[in-house]
């Protein structure tokens, strides 16, 4: 497996790669524009001669470099009005002769100044933990196809509601969470298999993303197999380690889906409970989805520890009958 280090690398060859890309974009439209309208062309060459006399003549000092600027700035704004002119009588706008980057924010850089830029973190993220895979189910399962007529629209009596009004209520609180999100909420979405937890996660996962947030999103056996791996390094990964770690409370949101499934040990449960605490501490939110109801977490990882942490959770309980299983007998 590539070390976190490789990863960051290829990431930044990626940044560079699309920067050569896009600057050789550019040069091909430009030389499409140009071949249309040579003025334009003049007007680009007339442009960078007054840069450089400029920065000779404040170079020699024979006049005032106050006044130089002055003298550039005005020069430039020639130009630039008659270059607008010619290019709105074409219908094009100025951007047609601008780098068109993917990021305007670091201009495929990765950075802003010295700080990481969100769509470096982001492709970090995705290359680290390999979030491909959620990227594809995101297309399909997301808020505008969660499906409410996969829920009985009869009344439990245990629950007084239907499978279908809870499936909209926890719909309605998941889309709450999504606006208001970074409050402090965290939720814990339960129920049987197949009542549409994960879907639910996926619809948050999509949102917050596309909102620009960073959403590292991990089943709870990836999450703990990580976990194990980091428990097992070399004494000379101690620094992947802790940034692996890092990651792990850097994102926005941290998903673990589908939590009591895998095989838990004492340290894992450790290890989850002080990721949840150190993301707490840092106001970072958390979504756990799980198979479990509260007792039966309890007896897996001690009412003590359960209540305490589950505790800063909103409870969302999903209930009915496994709608995959509908869904199939009905193709
Ligand atoms: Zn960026």
């Amino acid at each position: 497996m590539a070390t976190r280090t490789q990863i960051f690398r290829e990431i930044l060859r990626e940044y560079d790669s699309l920067r050569t890309e896009k600057a050789s974009e550019l040069r091909e439209r430009k030389a499409m524009i140009f071949g249309r309208l040579p003025r334009l062309a003049e007007i680009e060459r007339e442009m960078s001669l007054l840069g450089t006399k400029t920065a000779r003549m404040v170079l020699q000092g024979t006049i005032d470099t106050k006044d130089i600027m002055e003298q550039l700035k005005e020069g430039q704004k020639i130009l630039e009005c008659e270059r607008g002119e010619i290019l709105a009588a074409h219908h094009m706008s100025p951007e047609m002769l601008e780098i068109e980057y993917t990021c305007p924010k670091c201009q495929d850089t990765g950075y802003n100044g010295t700080e990481k830029c969100i769509c470096l973190k982001r492709r970090l993220m995705d290359k680290l933990y390999d979030q491909s895979n959620v990227r594809d189910m995101i297309q399909v399962e997301n808020f505008d196809n969660f499906d409410f007529s996969m829920y009985s629209a009869v009344q439990s009596k245990e629950e007084g509601i239907s499978a279908k009004g809870n499936a909209e209520k926890l719909y309605r609180r998941a889309l709450g969470f999504v606006e208001d999100f970074g409050n402090g909420a965290n939720l814990l979405i339960y129920g049987g298999t197949g009542l549409g937890k994960t879907f639910l996660c996926n619809c948050i996962a999509k949102d917050l993303l596309e909102k620009g947030h960073t959403v590292l999103y991990l089943t709870a056996g990836q999450l703990f197999r990580k976990l194990e791996e980091q428990r097992f390094h070399r004494d000379d990964d101690e620094e992947e380690a802790k940034e692996w770690d890092q990651e792990l409370l850097e994102a926005e949101l941290l998903i673990i889906d589908d939590l009591g499934t895998e095989f838990s040990t004492i340290f894992t449960a450790s290890e989850l409970f002080r990721i949840i605490n150190d993301r707490k501490l840092a106001k970072k939110a958390v979504v756990i989805s799980t198979n479990l109801g509260p007792t039966e977490l309890m007896s897996q990882y001690s009412d003590r520890v359960t209540s305490r942490f589950f505790g800063e959770f909103e409870q969302m309980k999903f209930f009915g009958e496994d709608i995959r299983i509908i869904k199939k007998y009905q193709k």
